[in-house]
């Protein structure tokens, strides 16, 4: 690292401008999208753990193999292959200034590690709850399309591509994702029962304040706002 950028960082840390937004909330809450908002605002990495599982598995190794039959039936990776994943991501200079974290952490021992984390990079952090209606997130993800490529999200009824099937950014294809199926989407959300909402209650009850915005019922753009209006506390 050069000279320049570690003095960056440093002041960074000093006026307590680098810290983590933890988008937390169940499938199809939006936080992908809110993420994707936040990173061209902000200017800051995007950390999706899916995407980058997603990424891993297309490679063809027998750790692969395993996360892929492991997110294809909606139940969790291993705690150790996703906090190693992160633990690199964060470490990475760009993410000095800070970083969006979308789907991570979804178990308390995925908080436990990242409190570890933060605390050893001197990274404040953001919790934002993203909060919406089940029946809502079974309509949401049945429309929903990722783009092969950049990985941009669209919605056939709420933000259709200009094209059909073909992303506005890159000219790629569409596809819906394996696990968005419905059968495996009430999988994922009692995955996200059993073992994610109680990282809300660890986090609670270690002293963070959690930032509640409601989804349900608002376009993106509002659900930015709301989030904004967090950020200059
Ligand atoms: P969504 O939030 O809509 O479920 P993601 O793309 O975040 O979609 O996650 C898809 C799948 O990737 C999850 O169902 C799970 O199998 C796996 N996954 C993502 N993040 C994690 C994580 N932090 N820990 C364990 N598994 C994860």
């Amino acid at each position: 690292m050069e000279f320049r950028e570690l003095l960056q960082i440093e002041s960074q840390h000093r006026e307590g401008r680098a810290r983590v937004i933890v988008i937390f909330g169940p499938p199809g809450s939006g936080k992908g999208t809110q993420a994707k908002l936040l990173r061209d605002l902000l200017k800051i990495p995007h950390i999706s753990t899916g995407d980058m599982l997603r990424e891993g598995t297309s490679r063809g190794d027998s750790l692969g193999a395993e996360v892929r039959s492991r997110m294809r039936v909606g139940a969790l990776v291993p705690d150790e292959t996703v906090d190693r994943l992160v633990d690199a991501r964060l470490r990475e200079p760009d993410c000095a200034a800070g970083a969006i974290l979308d789907g991570y952490p979804r178990t308390v021992e995925q908080a436990r590690s990242l409190d570890a984390l933060l605390l050893r990079l001197k990274l404040d952090e953001l919790v934002i709850h993203l909060k919406v209606d089940y029946t809502k997130v079974i309509v949401r993800i049945a429309g929903r399309r990722q783009c092969t490529r950049c990985g941009t999200l669209y919605n056939l009824v709420a933000n259709p591509p200009k094209e059909p099937g073909i992303c506005d950014r890159d000219g790629q294809p569409l596809v819906v994702r394996d696990d968005d199926r419905e059968s495996v989407v009430r999988e994922r959300l009692e995955t996200y029962e059993k073992q994610t909402r109680p990282v809300l209650e660890f986090l609670a009850a270690s002293g963070r304040k959690i930032r509640e915005v409601d989804g349900s019922d608002a376009s993106p753009a509002e659900v930015l706002e709301r989030i904004r209006e967090y950020m200059v506390l």
